[in-house]
């Protein structure tokens, strides 16, 4: 790495003091208990922050303790993730729910958290930073972006650019690994962006490797665009959304749904069952997986 301690210290003292002025007001940011962070980071794995702000409080009304995720029907907890996609996220969090609450609560580090269910290394370590002091920094693709620009050079891979944020870590104070990670994450949306970095108005800009040297990248050709009715996310949300609003008895999946003919809707709630997100209680009618 070509930054000195003493320019690490100052980058990291430039971001905390940025981030202080300049954070995205969201009420996520207020959560800081080990399972509130556990929604929050598995809720943020694929879906906007403004978005998770809204639905994790609604959750965490439903399901306010890690034990009462743990000990709550598998459809309760896919019912309440309506409106966030991607289910299957549900059901692992819920199977990693269970499996803390079974060991005798959430693990402290992120090689523990790593082995729950459905948590990969940036949530195990977000989740450790944020809520339990780890001094290791997650790094998801925007943070990557930050770290890599600040120290430049070749381009990194996963492991070593892992390495190079931790030497970010290892220079902050107790507890500011977390606040350092939500802090490049709002640069890296507003400021550090992908495409048109905004170097100039940057508070690293003076500490930064890369200052005023990204090129603006070229401006990739669209495709042509994709209706999201036509595709298989669409109809998995739309029948999960069937079976949430069909309760207890479950409802007949049968026959086309948008453009999407018979057969595909018939392999689909298969598909469904075959992971755990449905359940078959008569023919052709199913329901949320009422077995935990
Ligand atoms: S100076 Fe430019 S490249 Fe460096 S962190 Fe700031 S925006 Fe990103």
């Amino acid at each position: 790495m070509a930054l000195t301690v003493s320019e690490i210290k100052r980058i990291n003292k430039l971001l905390l003091a940025w981030y202080k002025a300049n954070a995205r007001p969201l009420k996520i940011r207020e959560r800081y208990k080990p399972y509130e962070v556990l929604i929050v980071e598995v809720m943020a794995q694929q879906t906007q922050i403004a978005r998770v702000d809204e639905l994790a409080t609604r959750f965490l009304k439903r399901f306010p303790t890690l034990r009462s995720l743990a000990r709550a029907e598998t459809a309760d907890v896919l019912d309440a993730w309506r409106g966030l996609g991607y289910n299957r996220r549900a059901l692992l969090l819920h199977r990693a729910a269970e499996a803390a609450h079974a060991a005798g609560g959430l693990p402290t580090t992120h090689e523990e958290l790593e082995r729950l269910p459905g948590i990969g290394s940036y949530t195990a370590r977000a989740i450790a930073a944020i809520a339990s002091g780890g001094r290791e920094i997650p790094v998801d693709v925007n943070i990557a972006r930050v770290v890599q620009r600040l120290v430049g050079g070749p381009r990194l891979t996963a492991k070593p650019l892992q390495a190079a944020a931790n030497v970010f870590g290892a220079e902050l104070g107790d507890g500011e690994a977390g606040r350092w990670a939500q802090a490049a994450m709002d640069l890296a949306s507003s400021v550090c962006r992908a495409s048109a970095p905004d170097c100039s108005s940057c508070p690293l800009k003076t500490a930064c490797a890369s200052a005023g040297r990204v090129a603006a990248s070229e401006k990739k050709r669209r495709s042509a665009p994709v209706r999201f009715g036509s595709t298989a996310r669409w109809l998995r949300g739309r029948l999960l959304d069937e079976l949430r609003d069909a309760g207890r008895g479950g409802v007949i999946i049968r026959g086309a749904r948008g453009e999407h003919p018979a057969p595909a809707v018939t392999a689909t709630i298969k598909r469904l069952c075959d992971e755990g997100l449905a359940e078959k209680v008569a023919t052709a009618t199913y329901r949320l997986p009422r077995r935990k």
